[in-house]
């Protein structure tokens, strides 16, 4: 881990995830341009898609606004507003209205209390700052010798893996749903609901990227943690 001590083989655990990382964003970046190429039948935006399914979910309170950046579309629970990218919120394509309703599906989670995202939710903040100061805490530890502080830096750093591994079935759970409510609002034609499930299933292999990212840093601090013993 320091640069004294020569090259760090533990790194090379980590290459795995980076690569499978890499792969994940090429692919959800080529499936979503491909079909923000095409418009789907209807002709509902990324806007108008989210606007009727909160509707008809009882959600008309919940905003929908744009926001800058690429895939940058989400749904804040606190303050219960589904922010969309430019690509989606005015455009009638395949991919917008897939995303859309992926969002929606979020919003809905949240009012109806799905277990998985309060969990998620409620570990948000120690899970943040986890990921960020896990590693501050065990260099500081090998620096002083102080072996309860990497095991404390360590403990930071499962809070963040614990993050990722409540978000899959989260992300999982909003894109089933997002395929049965374009289905059910009558937003897309059935023959047109295999490009939005494409799109998504792809969006969904980044968050399997993350999550292996994040236990295999786990399994490398455990690692270097061992050889201090
Ligand atoms: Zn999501």
């Amino acid at each position: 881990m320091f640069y004294g001590y020569g090259f760090d083989y533990t790194y090379l655990l980590v290459l795995p995830a980076i690569i499978l990382a890499a792969y994940a964003q090429s692919k959800v970046s080529t499936t979503f341009n491909k079909y923000l190429r095409v418009r789907n039948s209807y002709g509902y935006t990324g806007y108008e898609a989210a606007r009727r399914i909160l509707d008809a979910n009882g959600l008309q309170d919940v905003p929908v606004e744009r926001i800058g950046g690429r895939l940058s579309d989400h749904y804040d629970p606190r303050k219960r507003i589904l922010r969309l990218s430019q690509d989606v919120y005015g455009s009638n394509s395949l991919a917008s209205v897939g995303v859309a309703a992926h969002e929606c599906g979020h919003a809905i989670q949240h009012s109806e209390g799905y277990a998985p995202l309060a969990v998620r939710n409620a570990i948000a903040p120690i899970a943040s700052f986890g990921s960020q100061a896990a590693w501050l805490f065990v260099i500081a530890g090998f620096i002083f010798n102080w072996l309860g502080l990497i095991d404390l830096g360590i403990l930071l750093f499962a809070a963040a893996v614990a993050f990722q591994v409540i978000t899959l079935p989260v992300e999982l759970n909003a894109s089933k749903r997002a395929i049965a409510l374009l289905e059910s609002n009558g937003l897309v034609p059935a023959d047109e609901i295999e490009p939005s499930r494409e799109v998504l299933r792809a969006a969904a292999l980044t968050y399997v990227a993350a999550t292996f990212a994040a236990i295999l840093q786990l399994i490398r601090l455990l690692v270097i943690r061992g050889r201090r013993d």
